[in-house]
C-alpha cells in the first residue's frame, strides 16, 4: 500500500507512515469483509426467475410454447421487478437473460411449429391431389 498523503511506499497495514509520519485513517485499516449472504425477497424472486424462465423452456420445447410463454413472461416481470429495485443484483439479471432467451427460443419454436404444419399441410393438400389425379 502508498500513503495518501507523501505517496511513498509502506508496509501492508502499518498505522504510521515512515517517510511522512501521517496516520492513517480508518479505511486503509480496514479489513473487507463479505457481508454474509442472507436471502432477501428480491433474492428469492430473482431465483423464482431464473427457475421459471428454466422451466418455461424446457416446457417450451418439450410440451407447448405456451409455458415459453408464461412463465418467460413471468420470470422476465419477476426480473425486472427486482432490477428496478436493485440495479446490482446479478441473479435478477440472469432471470433476465434466461427469461428473455426463454421467450425468444418460445417465439422461435411457435414459428417454426407453424411453419412446419403449414409445409406438412402443403405435402398433404399435394399428396391428396396427386391421388386424386391418379384415380381420374
Ligand atoms: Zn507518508
Amino acid at each position: 500500500m502508498y500513503c495518501p498523503k507523501c505517496g511513498s511506499k509502506m508496509q501492508e497495514g502499518a498505522t504510521f507512515c515512515s517517510a511522512c509520519g501521517a496516520k492513517m485513517e480508518g479505511e486503509s485499516k480496514v479489513i473487507i469483509t463479505e457481508k454474509a449472504e442472507s436471502w432477501s425477497t428480491e433474492d428469492i424472486l430473482s431465483v423464482a426467475s431464473i427457475a421459471a424462465g428454466a422451466l418455461g423452456l424446457l416446457l417450451a420445447l418439450l410440451v407447448s410454447v405456451w409455458f415459453g410463454y408464461i412463465l418467460g413472461g413471468g420470470a422476465l416481470a419477476c426480473a425486472l421487478i427486482v432490477r428496478k429495485k436493485n440495479k446490482n443484483n446479478q441473479k435478477a439479471l440472469i432471470g433476465l437473460i434466461v427469461s428473455i432467451v426463454t421467450l425468444v427460443c418460445s417465439l422461435i419454436a411457435h414459428i417454426v411449429a407453424i411453419a412446419l404444419l403449414a409445409s406438412f399441410g402443403d405435402l398433404m393438400g399435394d399428396a391428396f391431389s396427386f391421388f386424386m389425379n391418379m384415380m381420374n
